[in-house]
């Protein structure tokens, strides 16, 4: 089992790619810490750890924008199974109100950059000096394929967000290296969880974005976790501060 003895913290992980994450870290042996700002969605992860993993998962409800309810998750982790190795920072949202700039208001801005931006620096502030205390670990942020290219249906706020969650994961790369600590981002396309179905108003503008993936379909939250399972294994040791790109090739399509 490529997680076995480790102990993984993962935020979002009551829907999507949290959700399917938990659930193959669990059965790749890790002891599961999955938090969420929403119960039912995190009974619902826990029922399916327990019946594909077979074994049960701390779940803890709480906000990441939220101090306190970070700092808790984290000691509440340890204290259950005496040590952190891995963090998860999965969370993240995608605001109807937020498009360009020139029509966005500071509430939608504001919100998605606290989510989205501050979560991952308060689970990275409590998270990473306990990952260090168990000899070194690994940090994966998630940030999205946004954060690399331009759309011309602008997203401004999230992909503000995203780009800064990538700035953020180097720096934390470079800091905590000497302490084992690898800060790794995933760049997601689109996949097709709760976040990304909502946003399609017509079949038409599903297909226009289906249209620009080389590999001709939308991810699955699998196919994002098969990626955050290598770098929260071992067998990531000697990757960090990367920008790992899982997409179906939308990124590097010209035309
Ligand atoms: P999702 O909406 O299915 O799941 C996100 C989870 O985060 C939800 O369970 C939600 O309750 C939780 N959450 C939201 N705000 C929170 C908060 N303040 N505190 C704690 N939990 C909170 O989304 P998903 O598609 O699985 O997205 C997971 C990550 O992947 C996000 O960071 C998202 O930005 C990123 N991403 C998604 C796509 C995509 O196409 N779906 C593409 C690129 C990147």
């Amino acid at each position: 089992m490529r997680l076995e003895g480790k102990t993984a913290l993962i935020t979002g992980a009551g829907s999507g790619m949290g959700r399917v994450a938990s659930v193959l870290f669990a059965q790749e042996g890790a002891r599961v810490v999955a938090t969420d700002i929403g119960r039912d969605g995190l009974d619902g992860t826990a029922a399916l750890v327990g019946a594909g993993a077979g074994r049960s998962i701390l779940a803890l409800t709480g906000d990441v924008t939220n101090a306190a309810d970070v700092e808790s998750w984290v000691r509440a982790g340890v204290e259950r199974y005496g040590r952190l190795d891995v963090l998860y920072n999965n969370a993240g949202i995608f605001p109807d109100a937020d498009r360009s700039v020139l029509e966005m208001d500071e509430e939608t801005y504001q919100r998605t950059l606290d989510v989205n931006l501050k979560g991952v620096m308060l689970c990275c502030k409590h998270a990473i000096p306990e990952i260090a205390r168990s000899g070194g670990g690994s940090v994966i942020n998630v940030a999205s394929f946004v954060a690399l290219v331009g759309c011309t249906v602008p997203q401004d706020a999230y992909t503000a967000s995203k780009g800064a969650v990538l700035a953020l994961t180097k720096s934390l790369a470079v800091q905590f290296g000497p302490q084992r600590v690898r800060v790794n981002a995933i760049c997601p396309g689109p996949v097709l969880t709760p976040l990304l179905v909502d946003l399609f108003p017509s079949e038409e503008e599903k297909d226009k974005r289906l249209r620009r993936i080389p590999l001709g379909r939308f991810g699955l939250p699998e196919d994002i976790a098969y990626a955050a399972l290598y770098l929260a294994s071992d067998e990531s040791s000697w990757t960090t501060g990367t920008e790992f790109v899982v997409d179906g090739g939308i990124t590097v399509n010209y035309f």
